[in-house]
């Protein structure tokens, strides 16, 4: 490899195939405006964009890895009391890897039954909204200009979170996660997770490598039980750990960079880009060239 150190790249984006607001095959060119050498498309639980977004950036000549992020069940331990969301990121996956479509087909039919839910709460709190408003909004999303499909693969919080601010009913996407949607939220409806056993299994066996996507919001109560948690994870297969990101403070980066060391895990690190539904900025985390190398190394070794 002759990646320099004045090389970055970008491992963790969303694209209109879930909840970001960019097309997938637009995402290359916004990548090399950023400066960027490399990326990975991490759509929640599909890989619907992988293949417009792959064939964009061969033509840009902007390294390109293929990804998906799947939600998995916190509660490692079978205590009853999930708290916090487990996220893994997988990188280098084959996007139409049968058991992985499976899983993705699974989490939609989840989807499909929970956000009802959300809408029949926000009624009853007198919230004027009907799903097929969100399901408008989603599809006027993934079938904005240039792009390839028709329909979004996953309709998800934010695009509930983007009509409550449409109508009004509150000021951000942020102020309807925290009134509404949120975990804490009065509409709040939980869908069925996959086990992390099963997202890492679906990962692996699609050819890809699992990381741990920023660990800050696993809410572990102190350094031990994320040491617990990580250990857990190392034990059914976890590859890595997303050292950057963007809810990350530089002390965080350090002590999830130690974690790594202690279990010979790989490091990852991206923006966690939505397009314009969040206010993050593609690269923003400087993560250096060499990490989407070593991954790409891994992945081949
Ligand atoms: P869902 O997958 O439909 O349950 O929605 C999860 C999505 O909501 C993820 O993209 C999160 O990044 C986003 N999300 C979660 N909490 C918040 C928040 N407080 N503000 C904005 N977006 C959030
Ligand atoms: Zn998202
Ligand atoms: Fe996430
Ligand atoms: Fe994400």
């Amino acid at each position: 490899m002759t990646t320099s150190i004045d090389q970055f790249c970008d491992l963790h984006m969303h694209s209109t195939a879930s909840d970001g607001t960019d097309a997938p095959e637009a995402l290359p060119r916004l990548c090399k405006a950023a400066g960027l050498s490399g990326f990975a498309l991490t759509d929640h639980d599909t890989t619907a964009g992988v293949a417009a977004c792959a064939a964009a950036a061969k033509k840009l000549k902007i390294t390109f890895v293929p990804g998906i992020e799947l939600s998995a069940n916190p509660d490692l331990d079978e205590t009853g009391q999930p708290v916090g969301s487990l996220h893994l990121l997988g990188h280098h996956i084959d996007p139409d890897h049968e058991h992985l479509a499976e899983i993705s087909k699974r989490l939609g039919r989840a989807r499909a039954e929970r956000n009802p839910m959300i809408i029949e709460k926000l009624n009853g709190l007198g919230v004027s909204i009907t799903y097929d408003e969100v399901i408008e909004l989603a599809e006027a999303g993934a079938s904005q200009e240039g792009a390839a499909a028709s329909a979004p693969a996953i309709v998800g919080r934010p695009h509930i979170g983007q009509v409550l601010v449409n109508k009004g009913y509150v000021k951000s996407i942020h102020e309807a996660f925290a009134r509404y949607i949120g975990s804490n939220g009065a509409a709040y409806a939980r869908r069925d997770l996959l086990s992390a056993a099963e997202a890492i299994e679906a990962i692996h066996a699609a050819g890809g490598l699992v990381t741990l996507a920023h660990p800050v919001h696993l809410e572990a109560a102190d350094a031990e039980e994320l040491e617990h948690t990580v250990a857990r994870l190392v034990d059914l297969g976890l590859d890595g750990i997303e050292t950057r990101h963007s809810d990350h403070t530089p002390g965080d980066v350090k002590r999830f960079e130690r974690l790594a060391e202690r279990f010979r895990l790989l490091t990852t690190g991206g923006s966690d880009y939505h397009g314009s539904r969040k206010s993050i900025a593609l690269g923003s985390q400087k993560v250096p060239m060499a990490v989407c190398d070593r991954l790409t190394q891994a992945v081949r070794g």
